[in-house]
């Protein structure tokens, strides 16, 4: 494939863009693969990719019912931290941020990572007690995270109301190095990377059964035809349920939609990503000066990817409190994505009850910025048939084995 380049844009601008490659091929899939990934969104993505790359494992067929990037990974506002409060999320997420940080000069494919920040507020004595905790937390585990002060604040916000209506904003949890990407071109850099490298992403063609022969997997039945494989990973996320259930077990996750809205564009007016979570909402500027803005899960299981209104009500008026120069702006879209909970708020990663068959779900609310690390963490996985030490954590038995991750304070607004 050849590479993108200020070189090629200057060449292809004396040739009216004639010599432009397609990014990734549309290939017949074959009757046979050494691994089947079920789902192009960044996770499935990514795991084909540093399959690829890292393991040298190219017999690899990505499927996906829709088109590649068109769950949540096209869907969600696009924030990328790692200030989590366990030391098992804190080397996932961290070491996603840090391939983050790379991922446009390893992909050849500008993913417009902005470390710009994000702000953690705390509105409550408990909220300051928990980001106070979680700071100590980060510090011990090498991850760059502090404690700001309300003052501090409104120099990174200025537009900040720091004494809203029903909660002054007490102080917040910083980290510098924080921020967002273009979410749809995380997704296709990775397919750009891994079909360049032999992978076959199939797009249009949803899977409907799983084959087995006793306890092990042997293939998939899709609506392109049946596919065997030797190795199946499930990367789903909100339907990862339905998939288990083709399977013959159960998940320990619900699946909820949950949205966001953006404004119209604006001129610029924040240049950080600001979550409250006691508020519930949670706001960052496009570079094309939409407001980004995004709230919580429906409080019911369901798989429409729109969400109920009053979630918008409620997100919008909490937001307002503390950021009132919004409030006379008008919303331009809004959208909802299925994602899947775990109980703890830690994703699964790991082996499943049937022999060959890997599952990767559960990020829930906050999946989208460990896209580099879990595809990294899962690739590691099917190359040695077991999870390594990042992925390890995060295997189903914990919930049998009473042996909790529990972000729910770091995850809570969730992103
Ligand atoms: C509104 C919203 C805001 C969010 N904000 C953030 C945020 O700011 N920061 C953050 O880190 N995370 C955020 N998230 C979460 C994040 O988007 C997800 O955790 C992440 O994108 C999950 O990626 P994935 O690859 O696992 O799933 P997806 O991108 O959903 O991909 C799964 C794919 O599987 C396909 N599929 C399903 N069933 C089948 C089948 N039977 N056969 C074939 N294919 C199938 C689907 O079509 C889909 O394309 C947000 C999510 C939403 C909805």
């Amino acid at each position: 494939m050849k590479r993108y380049s200020a070189f090629a844009i200057a060449r292809e601008a004396f040739r009216f863009h004639s010599g432009w490659e397609r990014a990734w091929k549309s290939p017949t899939p074959k009757a046979e693969y050494d691994v089947v990934i079920v789902g192009a969104g960044g996770h499935g993505l990514a795991t084909a990719y540093y399959l690829a790359k890292n393991h040298g494992i190219t017999n690899v067929a990505v499927l996906e019912k829709g088109w590649l990037g068109g769950g949540n990974t096209g869907r969600n506002t696009t924030i990328i931290r790692s200030n989590y409060l366990q030391d098992e999320s804190a080397a996932i997420f961290e070491l996603s941020r840090t391939l983050y940080e790379g991922l446009s000069q390893d992909l050849n494919y500008n993913i417009m990572f902005s470390p710009r920040g994000v702000l953690m507020l705390a509105q409550t004595e408990h909220e300051l007690r928990a980001w106070k905790r979680t700071a100590h937390a980060n510090r011990l585990a090498g991850i760059e995270s502090e404690m700001v002060t309300p003052e501090r604040i409104k120099k990174i916000v200025p537009m900040i109301e720091l004494n809203g209506p029903r909660y002054p904003v007490l102080g917040g949890l910083w980290q510098a190095r924080g921020g967002t990407a273009r979410h749809d071109a995380v997704a296709w850099g990775y397919a750009r990377g891994a079909s360049d490298r032999g992978v076959d992403i199939i797009q249009q063609c949803e899977v409907t059964g799983i084959d087995r022969d006793g306890g092990k997997v042997t293939g998939v039945q899709t609506s392109k035809g049946a596919i065997k494989c030797k190795q199946l990973c499930v990367v789903v996320a909100g339907s990862s349920g339905v998939l288990a259930d083709m399977a013959g077990f159960r998940l320990p996750v619900e699946s909820m939609a949950l949205q966001a809205l953006v404004s119209e564009p604006v001129k610029p007016m924040l240049d950080c990503v600001v979550m409250a979570n006691t508020v519930h909402g949670y706001i960052s500027q496009s570079d094309k000066g939409e407001l980004v803005i995004g709230g919580g899960a429906d409080g019911f299981n369901n798989y429409t990817q729109r969400g109920s209104f009053q979630h918008i009500e409620e997100t919008v008026r909490a937001l307002i409190e503390t950021f009132p120069a919004i409030s006379r702006l008008k919303q331009l879209r809004q959208w909802g994505g299925i994602v899947d909970m775990t109980g703890d708020r830690s994703p699964i990663i790991g082996k499943t009850p049937v022999e060959g068959m890997f599952i990767n779900c559960g990020w829930g609310t906050g999946g989208f910025k460990a896209i580099p690390g879990s595809g990294w963490a899962t690739a590691e996985m099917l190359a040695d048939g077991n999870p390594r030490d990042l992925a390890a954590p995060f295997s189903m038995d914990r919930f049998t084995e009473g042996r909790m991750i529990d972000e729910s304070v770091a995850a809570a607004v969730a992103h």
